[in-house]
């Protein structure tokens, strides 16, 4: 049998033309030989309400994709249209990663992988007695997950939502054990007694700007890091690096969970540094511009 060497793959998702996956996977796969071809499926773009997503996956099937990627807003609205998940999918309930194979739609979630590689190649011998995660939606739930398998003793969790954050936690000392994980009333009531800040919500994007702690709270003992990778340094990393933290912007975590999506697509092993040096580029020549 020859080998497969075409590969189409996509992203599904709305408002995602900014997105830097199409290039980051294509050169990827060029770089394997490979005619890799990734495409963006925008609700936005094509006009069409969140409800065409079946039909959206019906197509890219029939076109013979092997797999796409699934982000806001279909990462839970997804599971009902797949056949199977594997663990890490079904246990976060959320899947960025569609696999199309033998009539079959496989979901994964490579989004806590993504934190979790970034953390230890970013931060490593950072202290993880207790950490605070701003943030419990759909990223945060990955990264929660990530922070507890990293070794983090005690997670407490702040959302907007409170119900959010509780419902996070008590997932999290059912998987992880009890005490693992707990609801903080407020970033002050934390911070002073932690390690460092998990940020998981969307301020710092340029449509919320600005802080998701007070800059106060934040002590040059304190590691940072920062989910948001639009801009790739955020207001929070650029003040906690003033202080002189030791910090780890978004970027890494969107690189990752690349790498895991690739390697699931099509089954070879993709050079994680030539990604990262790829996903630097891009970011730098748009600040040349
Ligand atoms: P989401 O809407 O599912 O969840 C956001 C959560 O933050 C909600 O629970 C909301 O109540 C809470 N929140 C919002 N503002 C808050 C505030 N000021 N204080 C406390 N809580 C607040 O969004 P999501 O899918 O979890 O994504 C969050 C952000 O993560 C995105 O904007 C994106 O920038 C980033 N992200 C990055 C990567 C990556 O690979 N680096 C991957 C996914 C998401």
């Amino acid at each position: 049998m020859t080998e497969r060497t075409a590969y189409r793959v996509g992203l599904i998702g709305a408002d995602i033309q900014l997105s830097k996956s199409p290039a980051l996977h294509m050169r990827e796969g060029r770089a394997h030989g490979l005619d890799y071809v990734y495409e963006l499926v925008d609700i936005s773009a094509r006009n069409v309400p969140e409800s065409a997503l079946p039909d959206l996956l019906s197509e890219l099937e029939e076109r013979g994709f092997a797999g796409t990627n699934i982000t806001h807003p279909f990462k839970q609205a997804v599971i009902p249209h797949l056949d199977d998940l594997s663990e890490d999918a079904r246990m976060l309930g959320a899947v960025n990663t569609v696999v199309f194979s033998d009539g079959k739609r496989i979901g994964h979630n490579t989004d806590w992988y993504g934190f979790h590689e970034s953390f230890e190649r970013g931060l490593p011998g950072a202290r993880r007695e207790r950490a605070l995660l701003v943030g419990a939606g759909g990223a945060g739930v990955a990264v929660a997950h990530a922070a507890l398998k990293l070794g983090i003793a005690r997670l407490d969790i702040y959302d907007q939502d409170p119900a959010r954050a509780g419902r996070l936690a008590a997932d999290l000392n059912g998987r992880f054990g009890e005490g693992r994980a707990a609801v903080a009333e407020a970033p002050a009531a934390v911070l002073p007694e932690a390690d460092g800040l998990i940020h998981a919500t969307p301020v710092g994007m340029p449509a919320h700007p600005g802080m998701p702690v007070a800059a106060d709270l934040i002590e040059p003992r304190h590691w940072v890091a920062d989910i948001v990778y639009m801009p790739l340094i955020t207001q929070l990393i650029a003040t906690a690096a003033a202080k002189g933290c030791r910090t780890l912007p978004g970027g890494g975590m969107a690189i990752f969970q690349a790498v895991g999506a690739f390697r699931l697509f099509c089954g070879r092993e993709p050079d994680a540094e030539r990604m990262s040096a790829h996903f630097a580029e891009m970011f730098n020549a748009e600040a040349a511009a």
